[in-house]
């Protein structure tokens, strides 16, 4: 019988270093927001996947679709036979999508990819080159995509050089004491030394940044990056692959500041746990490719295209931006008593935009001990204590809870035990 350790040793000498995981646990099922490992153990799963289980492990209504689906065919390509699970969710996008006027939407795999072909799209649409991202954005993980992430280590320093054009400025937000005046300096350092406005076809950003530490764009930050394009002609890309699909209490983050970008780019929770990401953009723009420019042979796969149905549908008939924001709300309510109380390892920065929930931990500088060494030690205890979190972070600092928002109230609870136990012990660790 396989269990976590003996599966451990055949990972780590059948699989490259370079794709790390964040546990040993290795599942044999899950449903909602639970996870039993090979072992038998149960844990509750705030990471969810990464930010793609919005609708929770194997949600009743994705099941029937997928299997529906199964009985009828599995794969055409959509760029020899097209069908019509394309084709509707598309539709379906083109509607929720919070863009000026009339939208089109196309499929992918990956989140790198959709985030690299909103690049494409907007430099076809504009024959400018330039991108601007900011420092600690992640938009993936493929050559291009690496080059938009604003993050050296892991994701950039061995496989260099990046790609040319793409400039970073700074990322304001509360946390990191960095103003939106900073940040629009900056910009403007850019335009100066680097890159003139007219050679920019697109500025790409998160509204919410996830793995750079669950930070919040402002909405004066948003207008004025929103006039800045329009002044411009730059295209604006909201990348929302992690903030999209009802997490943050609306459909996609951007819509809290009312700021409509040109293109959105969108994977994770569209597809349930079912790969597919999308480009979701102004009907002009997405049509400046010619045919044959874009594409893939698995993106949006009848499969993919089948669950993001059943995803849509569970996500307006269960009302999950409402459920959000109450699933946030009671996060930060029990995380606000942690950090109240002295016996529990002290905890920062609480905040959320719906359900998309961190806190930063502190280190000792005097013990040479850092924060993401307070990290490490607290998610070793919820695991311990039976709870799958995750940490993000330019310095590994913050812990994310992402937990389904399908999550009943009492798992909800249970999850906040687990961390509440997880804290009691790291402080003494
Ligand atoms: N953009 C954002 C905002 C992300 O969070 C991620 C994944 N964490 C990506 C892009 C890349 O997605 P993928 O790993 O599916 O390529």
């Amino acid at each position: 019988m396989s269990n976590n350790v003996t599966l451990a040793a055949r990972h780590h000498s059948a699989i490259p270093r370079g794709v790390s995981s964040a546990t040993t646990i290795y599942p044999e099922r899950a449903q909602n927001a639970e996870v039993w490992d090979v072992e038998g153990r149960r844990y509750l799963d705030f990471a969810a996947g990464i930010a793609v289980l919005n609708v929770g492990h194997r949600h009743p209504r994705i099941l029937a679709a997928v299997a529906a689906q199964l009985e009828r065919f599995t794969h055409t390509a959509f760029q020899v036979l097209p069908y019509e699970s394309y084709v509707e969710l598309a539709e379906r996008l083109n509607e929720l999508a919070p863009l000026d006027g009339p939208a089109k939407t196309i499929f992918f795999t990956t989140g790198s990819e959709a985030s690299e072909n909103a690049v494409k799209i907007a430099r076809a649409a504009t024959g400018r080159s330039g991108v601007i991202a900011f420092a600690g954005a992640f938009h993936g993980r493929s050559v291009y995509a690496s080059a938009l992430t604003g993050k050296v280590n892991p994701y950039k320093a061995p496989f260099g050089p990046m790609s040319a054009g793409v400039f970073h400025a700074v990322f304001p937000s509360e946390e990191t004491g960095i103003s939106v005046q900073d940040s629009l300096r900056a910009l403007e350092f850019i335009f100066r030394a680097d890159i003139a406005p007219v050679d920019v076809a697109a500025i790409i950003l998160e509204p919410v940044q996830g793995e750079g530490g669950f930070h919040i764009a402002s909405t004066e930050f948003l207008q004025a990056l929103r006039a800045i394009c329009d002044k411009h002609g730059i295209m604006l890309i909201a990348d929302e692959v992690q903030t999209g699909f009802a997490r943050t209490g609306k459909m996609f983050a951007i819509e809290h500041s009312g700021v409509k970008p040109d293109l959105i780019a969108m994977a994770k929770s569209l597809g349930g746990g079912f790969p597919i990401a999308a480009v979701t953009g102004r009907a002009d723009i997405m049509d400046a490719v010619p045919p044959g420019g874009l594409g893939g042979t698995y993106a949006g796969s009848p499969v993919a295209c089948a669950a993001s149905l059943a995803v849509l549908d569970v996500i307006r008939d269960e009302k999950l931006c409402a459920r959000a924001n109450e699933i946030g709300a009671r996060c930060v309510e029990r995380l606000s008593q942690f950090a109240a109380r002295k016996d529990l390892t002290p905890i920062t920065a609480i905040r959320t935009q719906g359900a998309m929930t961190a806190f930063d931990l502190v280190g000792d500088p005097e013990k040479n001990i850092s924060p993401a060494d307070i990290v490490a030690r607290l998610r070793h205890h919820a695991l311990e204590a039976g709870l799958i979190i995750l940490s993000c972070g330019a310095e590994g600092q913050t812990i994310r809870l992402l937990a389904p928002l399908t999550i009943s109230d009492a798992h909800l609870d249970e999850g906040l035990s687990m961390l509440e136990i997880a804290l009691g012990k790291a402080v003494s660790a």
